[in-house]
């Protein structure tokens, strides 16, 4: 037997390990899983290049808990390692290498800006173990088996051991305080978290399965149960294979495999491959998304070589495509980084970038190769679209050509077809194309249908960055402007050269105004009298487009507009020429004058909508006493 001193100028290095690495201890499990995986690869390209002494077969991984002998244990049939290399890669490179990482990382450990994630390695394991052991055969040629037991101090055993398979086994003696793992659940449940989609198989016990029948078998024939392996993970994932090996519902079949819970079906996919400048592999899947912007994120899950990382993938994934699902595999992330660093490297700003090309190609293909089918799901991916409108430039130029803008009758129109099909009507005096819109089809009726009347085209844009997509149109796009139809009365929104003739002289307007504005609060409403068509409403409520859109833009978060609450202010058009109007310049008493114009205001509310609670009540309970 052969004892010796691990060569490392800290004391006792596995007490530091479980410090600085507190919250992330399960992680051991993943790394020592991927060395069993890593010597399980080795053998098979040793196969491949005709190496002799070596039989492939089929190798797996077992993960066995011993919860009486307190032992956690990680067997493979891989390569294996001889005493030499034991003491080579375990003893000297493995040790440094765990303490390079502490040297770098115990400053700045605790502080959350460094990922979780860093390949510490076979060392990992003395974060939950007092005891380790190896016992592992090298697939070379009349290789002893050695055994390697450490208790975490940097004094070491190495002897001969009888192991007679090839591959290696790590006993975990696992300490006191994590206990939690001998749990089989545990155990289970990290196998399922990390190593789902590994590329060799995992076993984890044993479960029991019904063979089927032979088609001949007699009536009263039972089926016979078998104990089987009971294997965690997906070895041959669909991100693996080529996009040309897949059908759709291969696609779908995956995406039930990563979100066991999740009953809707994708909308679609994209699948994204690239070995050069940087290798990255993946499949993202748009989910029906609808207006909700709160939607669950951290859904886009990242690996390396199939192993699992993180569902955290900010700052690798443009933002708004984090409201995406889906898989992404590149080992050309670099993990050990905080998130700050890791925007700023170049791997993985082309990486970004990728992605983002990749998935406006692909709406841009749908887009083309079948509009009707992106008609029907638009209003499902909206959100994505429009977010990445307003956060990246390039995918903005990409998705000016798709992006639709929907009509409130159901037409949907890309954002060139709009404006040509409106420049003729809906030009104002200065040259100036208005673009109309609707947020709400049933609250704002009579407004779509005022402009409606007038040959305009009413859009129904109602996501909830709306204002801010607006607000970056009207400045990327030449003499264009958007107006929601409640902003003004129609012919304020888009004015023409047309003289407007009212039925009130100067001084009945005037009289008309100072009577209205006795009555009517102005902290709340600015009176606006408009000679307008004698059919059109007497009284109107607009909200003008500035204030309502800068109110919209700072609740849906735009840093740039904190200039405080804005106040609730509208506008109170009223219609000279409306006969209701010319009875409340003439009617002789007050009192009656005052009731007029209220009733008259609160039905213009109601028809906004803003008529509410006490005011309602003191409303209904005036108009039944007006008809009684
Ligand atoms: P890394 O895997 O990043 O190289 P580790 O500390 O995990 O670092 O492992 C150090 C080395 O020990 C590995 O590179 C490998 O040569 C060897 N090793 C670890 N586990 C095994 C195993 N199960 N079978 C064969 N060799 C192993």
């Amino acid at each position: 037997m052969a004892t010796g001193n691990i060569n490392v100028s800290v004391e006792n290095i596995f007490p530091l390990i479980k410090k600085f690495l507190y919250s992330d201890h399960e992680i051991f499990l993943r790394e020592l899983i991927s060395n069993a995986t890593d010597a399980t690869l080795k053998l098979k390209h040793l196969t491949s290049i005709g190496e002799v002494n070596v039989t492939y077969g089929n190798p797996i991984i077992e993960v066995k808990v011993d919860k009486e002998g307190k032992k956690l244990h990680i067997i493979d049939q891989g390569i294996g390692m001889t005493a030499d290399e034991i003491q080579k890669y375990i003893n000297e490179v493995a040790f440094s290498g765990a303490e390079e990482f502490l040297e770098k990382y115990k400053d700045s450990a605790k502080d959350s800006g460094i990922i979780g994630h860093f390949g510490l390695g076979f060392y990992s394991a003395f974060m939950v173990a007092e005891k380790v052991e190896i016992i592992s055969k090298s697939y070379q040629e009349d290789a002893k088996a050695a055994h390697w037991t450490c208790d975490g101090s940097p004094q070491f055993t190495l002897e001969e051991h009888d192991k007679t398979e090839r591959g290696t086994e790590i006993i975990l003696h696992i300490a006191e305080d994590s206990t939690e793992f001998l749990e089989d659940a545990r155990i289970r449940e990290l196998l399922v978290k990390y190593n789902k989609f590994m590329p060799i198989p995992i076993k984890f016990g044993t479960k029991e399965e019904t063979l089927p029948l032979p088609e001949d078998a007699p009536e009263d024939a039972k089926p016979e149960t078998i104990t089987v392996d009971n294997i965690i993970n997906n070895p041959n994932p669909a991100w693996t294979k080529q996009p040309a090996d897949l059908e759709d519902e291969d696609y779908k079949k995956f995406y039930r495999e990563l979100y066991p819970m999740q009953f809707e079906e994708p909308l679609f996919n994209i699948h994204l491959n690239v070995d050069y400048p940087f290798n990255l592999t993946g499949i993202l899947y748009f989910p029906k998304l609808g207006n909700d912007m709160n939607m669950q994120k951290d859904r886009i899950q990242l690996y390396q070589n199939q192993v699992f990382v993180t569902d955290n993938v900010e700052g690798i994934v443009p933002e708004f495509l984090t409201m995406l699902k889906g898989v992404i595999d590149s080992p050309d992330i670099p993990l050990n980084v905080s998130r700050s660093y890791l925007q700023a490297d170049g791997n993985v700003k082309k990486i970004s970038s990728y992605i983002t090309r990749k998935v406006a190609d692909k709406l841009n293909s749908l887009f083309k190769n079948n509009r009707e089918d992106f008609e029907a799901k638009w209003n499902d991916i909206k959100v994505v679209i429009e977010y990445g409108m307003l956060s990246e430039e390039k995918f903005f130029d990409k998705a000016d050509k798709f992006a639709l803008y929907p009509s409130v009758d159901g037409a949907y129109y890309t954002y060139e077809e709009l404006h040509e099909k409106i420049k003729d009507a809906q030009t104002d005096k200065d040259g100036k194309t208005i673009i109309l819109y609707a947020a709400d089809k049933d609250q704002q009726h009579s407004y779509i249908q005022a402009a409606k009347d007038k040959g305009y085209e009413v859009l129904l844009l109602d996501s909830p960055i709306v204002s801010h997509l607006i607000q970056k149109l009207e400045t990327s796009k030449e003499n264009i402007s958007f107006a929601r139809v409640d902003a003004d009365h129609i012919d304020n929104l888009i004015k023409k050269d047309e003289e407007q003739i009212s039925k009130l002289s100067d001084e009945e307007k005037e009289s008309l105004k100072t009577t209205l504005t006795e009555v009517i609060p102005s902290d709340t409403y600015t009176v606006q009298l408009e000679a307008m068509d004698s059919n059109a409403s007497p009284f109107m409520i607009t909200q003008p487009e500035f204030m309502r859109r800068m109110k919209e833009m700072q609740q849906t978060g735009g840093g740039m507009f904190g200039m405080g609450n804005f106040p609730e202010m509208y506008n109170l058009v009223v219609n000279t020429n409306h006969e209701l109007v010319g009875e409340i310049l003439n009617t002789k008493t007050k009192k009656k004058q005052e009731r007029l114009i209220k009733q008259s205001l609160d039905l213009a509310r109601l028809s906004q909508n803003l008529l509410k609670g006490e005011e309602l009540t003191q409303f209904i309970k005036r108009s039944y006493e007006m008809i009684k």
